[in-house]
């Protein structure tokens, strides 16, 4: 029971990136607004929602209607379902697909964000066309836009490089407060409800080691913050925690600079061979599955080929940009001088390539793969990657609100969980997750947190 405190406030948000700044702004200014602190453990070392390519899936826009493009939160639904094999909470999931609308929405009438229908953007198990993005084809502007927002508001202090430390809560099990500071400093803010917006836990080996050992040494490529304390908080005040073993893998990644290929490149006709200039796998998988696919490849590693049809598609993605300047893609009048520059049989793989282009013609591939665009024609591309763990899916379990909730499905009391904090909606394997669902828990959550603790706070202000 906490007997002194040094601030006073209404709503404590831990954690600046996707999730906590949606929800703080939304605390701060639905229905008349609260006041709002929110904690940062280091902005400057960035979060997942700024590494982020920025996908948004959203189904029922207006960017949609213009584009005909007939969807709707029941279709996204069921797309989000089948690809997680029914394994994410049904009533937060639906809200999360009708919330996502309002979300880009509000991104664009609100913080004047020129997001588009992003309609090169193809993923493995959307059956509309459904993902919205900045013209950058990053996360973050996205993030930038909500940090000014923030600054602007007289109502929300924002606290840089200072990480939540723990929760305080009374003896009724009631939530009333948050431990902040570094060591030897540590302070008491009282609130009324504390959101959990920390992400998960892929820069913890600890976590990792105990909950997802065979990622434990895999290439992270996402927030060295993301260390899992907003999980160990809730566990530890009685929340249910779901899928902890889950995580989202991604297949294309640079094996020393980290740099990512978009995942396009495959779907639009792209190639992956092995260190024996051999295809191993069909590639239309998604990017989440495929990391562990070339993980098991000799050295755990694949080369991606593509031409210049595909890269004039992809070329303007803040990926393919950073891959540029990171000198990781390689372009070939041949594939003989492709192959020289991996140390690849030149023989096996003009065969492997010849094999693939012939399928294309025939509509049927030797791997079964299905989506076949066009044949690989000089000059072509190539990039060596491997796999790697971009976020964890498990977290704590909440309602529809953000709520945590307790094993008997009791609400912790005034304790909320969004983002990779909160249990998601991908299930609790790599291939449950479908692309655009981790910042749709986060975006979508934060602003369904934000606007339900300010309203029923304006409603019962004690
Ligand atoms: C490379 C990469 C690409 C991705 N691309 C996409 C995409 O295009 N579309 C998509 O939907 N998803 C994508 N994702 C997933 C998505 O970025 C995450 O699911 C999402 O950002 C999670 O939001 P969050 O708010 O939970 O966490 P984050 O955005 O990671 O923010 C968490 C913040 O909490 C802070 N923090 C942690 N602990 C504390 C503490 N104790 N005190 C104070 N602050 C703390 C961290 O420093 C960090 O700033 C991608 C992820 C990666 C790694």
């Amino acid at each position: 029971m906490a007997t002194s405190w040094d601030f006073d406030t209404d709503v404590v948000v831990v954690g600046g990136g996707a999730c906590g700044l949606m929800a703080a702004v939304h605390a701060a200014t639905h229905a008349g607004g609260v006041d709002v602190v929110l904690l940062e453990k280091n902005e400057r070392w960035g979060c997942n929602a700024e590494l982020a390519s920025g996908t948004l899936q959203a189904a029922g826009t207006r960017l949609q209607q213009a584009a005909d493009i007939d969807d709707s939160p029941e279709i996204m639904y069921g797309d989000i379902m089948r690809k997680n094999h029914g394994r994410s909470d049904p009533a937060v999931t639906m809200a999360l697909c009708r919330q996502s609308a309002e979300m880009v929405h509000w991104f664009i009438d609100h913080l004047g964000l020129p997001l588009v229908l992003a309609t090169e953007i193809r993923r493995i198990g959307h059956t509309r066309m459904r993902m919205h993005a900045h013209p950058t084809r990053s996360g973050k502007p996205i993030v930038r836009a909500l940090r000014e927002r923030l600054a602007a508001l007289p109502n929300v202090v924002y606290a840089d490089n200072t990480p939540g430390r723990g929760l305080v809560t009374d003896d009724q099990g009631q939530v009333i407060g948050v431990l902040v500071g570094p060591d030897g400093q540590v302070q008491r803010i009282r609130c009324k409800r504390v959101v959990l917006a920390t992400d998960g836990f892929g820069a913890s080996k600890e976590m990792l080691g105990r909950y997802i050992p065979e990622m434990r040494d895999a290439l992270y490529v996402g927030a060295q913050g993301n260390t899992g304390e907003g999980i160990r908080w809730g566990m530890e005040v009685g929340a249910a925690v779901e899928h902890i073993e889950g995580y989202q893998g991604l297949g294309y990644v640079h094996p020393t600079s980290g740099t990512r290929i978009n995942p396009g490149v495959v779907i639009s006709g792209g190639i992956v061979v092995n260190r024996l200039a051999e295809r191993f796998e069909r590639e239309d998988q998604g990017y989440s599955e495929w990391a562990g696919v070339v993980l098991g490849q000799p050295g755990g590693i694949g080369i991606t080929i593509w031409d210049e049809r595909i890269q004039r598609l992809y070329a303007h993605a803040h990926t393919m940009v950073e891959s540029l300047e990171a000198g990781t893609i390689v372009r070939a009048d041949s594939l003989e001088e492709l192959a020289r520059h991996f140390g690849l049989e030149a023989a096996k793989l003009a065969a492997s390539v010849e094999d693939y282009n012939r399928g294309v013609e025939r509509g049927c591939d030797r791997l079964g793969r299905e989506l076949l665009e066009r044949p690989l024609a000089p000059p072509y591309y190539g990039a060596m990657i491997t796999g790697g763990l971009a976020h964890t899916f498990g977290g704590l379990k909440i309602d529809v609100h953000g709520r945590v909730l307790r094993p008997d499905g009791a609400p912790v009391p005034n304790l909320y969980a969004g983002g990779g904090t909160a249990v998601g909606v991908s299930g609790d394997t790599p291939d449950g997750y479908l692309s655009a669902s981790g910042l749709l828990t986060a975006y979508g959550l934060g602003m369904i947190i934000g606007q339900h603790s300010a309203r029923t706070l304006r409603e019962a202000p004690s």
